[in-house]
């Protein structure tokens, strides 16, 4: 048996130059990924993951920042889209992708979103039917869990956010989560230490690895390949070895080559192919960017303790935007603290007495992922109305803040007091955020750059994942949204690739 036939190749131990031939090569094991791979494999295919992260047990994840960011996260974390402002964009890249650091919130895309998408372009109900991803999430609930956020262990942070929905009469839930067994220790963000989030890296990969798939990790895939016109596998760079001589590894797939590398790194592997023939590759990106306030009570909130998210306003979902709570552990507080120095050991001794909520914006601006530097880069500004909704999220924020008995609130925008004590002064202080770079924004949640539709000049991907222009490639990821959602996507994300999953087991 040679290296290469071992369930799980880490890619760091190989040298030299590999090749080898299977039914499908799936590209990325996140959300999208992963779920693919679980499907071919458990239906019989051989089944190649290439993760260009590496293969991490729960132990070795740690509540120390600067290794989870090296270990967990792209670029450290320092990604940024670049427009007016920068955005700091978070993505996972190890086995499980950005399952492994997010919050486990779950969310079926809702029929109205889906509804504005099939209204524009009919020819996508032949692809991702409502009922088709009904059936799916169905089955991906009870794969992976997913209940409402146990009383518990939700955490006093998110019960202030439920107590202000119900005094303001605003629509709220408490978040469902797909995590079993959850202890409300709020390390998400740093991977779950205890494994009870339900990331891909310890359901559907495992699972794929169960069914016959083998995974290669530290596998940067750079080209897809083609042949006669179709794709026909990838070349992949192996990481961490031999800088001067990297090994590399070429996999010839005789069924189809599926993309699931995220809507920032798909894109990024089609242009560095030289693929831009395919279609707008790369064009109409779109994100959901984050801004949050710190609510400061007489009591102590300890938001440190409870689940990371626990629970969410959608009552402005129509508005654009969605008001979710945030548990953060202390050194992750400590940053979004008002200050340096002096300033900052004035609010440190606050710390216990600080809630922390997010307004995710639906925003309306699309940008441009291109090729720079080693990687991608992203253009992507914001327009006014978007500025209007952030200013509309900040708002919903502070007045969640104080009718839930909040002392004072730190909107941390550049321009304003560190400390406001009504809503009078908050509303009089919003009004002069006129300027994006006043924020600070984040970026999780991203879409739309290899979109599907029917027309091949419109969108690189048909309704059933299949690139338009170049036969059995096929992109399960959120790259092929048609646009943002205004939810959380991982679910959405996970059902869609299923679809695309059976469209690849029917057609290729
Ligand atoms: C901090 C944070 C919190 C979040 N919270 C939530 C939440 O609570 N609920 C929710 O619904 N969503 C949440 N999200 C968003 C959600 O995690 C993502 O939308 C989702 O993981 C995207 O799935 P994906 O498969 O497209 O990409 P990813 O999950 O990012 O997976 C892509 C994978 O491909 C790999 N890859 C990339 N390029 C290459 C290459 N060239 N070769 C080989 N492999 C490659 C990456 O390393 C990665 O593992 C959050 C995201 C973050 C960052
Ligand atoms: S809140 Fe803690 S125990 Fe629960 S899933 Fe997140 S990290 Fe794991």
């Amino acid at each position: 048996m040679s290296a290469l036939d071992a369930s799980v190749v880490e890619g760091r131990t190989l040298s030299g130059a590999h090749r080898l031939t299977c039914d499908v090569v799936v590209v990325g094991t996140g959300a999208a990924g992963a779920t693919v791979a679980v499907t071919l494999a458990d239906a019989g295919w051989d089944v190649v993951m290439l993760e260009e992260g590496a293969r991490l047990r729960e132990s070795e994840f740690t509540a120390n920042l600067w290794k989870t960011m090296k270990t967990l996260f792209r670029d450290l974390g320092a990604s940024f889209l670049e427009g007016r402002s920068f955005i700091p964009v978070l993505q996972g890249r190890c086995v499980g992708g950005g399952t492994v650091i997010n919050s486990a919130i779950v969310w079926r895309v809702p029929e109205d979103v889906h509804g504005v998408w099939l209204r524009r372009d009919p020819g996508l109900a032949a692809g991702i039917p409502y009922a088709d991803l009904e059936r799916h999430w169905a089955v991906l609930e009870r794969d992976l869990g997913v209940a409402p956020t146990d009383d518990a262990i939700r955490g006093h942070n998110s019960r202030l956010l439920a107590l202000a929905a119900e005094r303001l009469g605003y629509r709220g839930r408490v978040i469902p989560r797909n995590v079993v067994g959850c202890e409300g220790q709020a390390l998400c963000l740093q991977g779950c230490p205890n494994g009870r989030k339900q990331s891909t890296a310890v359901t559907y990969v495992p699972r794929a690895l169960r069914a016959g798939a083998r995974l290669f990790t530290d596998a940067r895939v750079d080209r897809v390949v083609t042949e006669g016109g179709r794709a026909s596998g990838v070349q992949a760079t192996l990481l961490g070895g031999d800088p001067e001589r990297p090994a590399t590894l070429e996999v010839t797939a005789r069924r189809a080559v599926v993309l699931a590398a995220s809507a920032l790194q798909s894109p990024g592997i089609l242009l560095k192919s030289g693929l831009d023939r395919l279609g707008p590759v790369g064009q109409h990106f779109m994100c959901h960017p984050g801004v949050s306030m710190v609510g400061v009570y007489d009591a102590p909130v300890d938001l440190w303790s409870g689940a990371t998210q626990g629970y969410e306003i959608d009552h402005f979902r129509p508005e654009r935007m969605k008001i979710e709570s945030i548990a953060l552990p202390p050194e992750l507080m400590a940053l979004r603290m008002p200050g340096v120095g002096q300033k900052l050991a004035r609010w440190l001794p606050l710390a216990r007495h600080m809630a922390l909520w997010g307004a995710q914006v639906r925003s309306r601006a699309e940008g441009q992922v291109r090729l720079g530097g080693t990687g991608v880069r992203v253009r992507f500004t914001q327009t006014a109305e978007d500025l209007v909704t952030i200013r509309l999220g900040l708002r919903v924020c502070a007045e969640a803040c104080f009718a839930s008995g909040a002392r004072s609130v730190l909107p941390g925008i550049h321009g304003l007091p560190e400390e406001l004590t009504s809503m009078d002064e908050v509303t009089r202080w919003l009004d002069r955020v006129t300027d994006v770079r006043q924020l600070n924004m984040i970026a999780t949640h991203l879409f739309g750059t290899l979109r599907m539709g029917t027309h091949p000049d419109d969108a690189v991907v048909n309704p059933f994942g299949e690139a338009h222009r170049l036969p059995r490639l096929y992109v399960a990821d959120s790259s092929v949204f048609p646009s943002n959602l205004g939810v959380n996507p991982q679910h959405t994300i996970m059902g869609v690739a299923r679809q695309i999953a059976e469209h690849v087991l029917a057609r290729a």
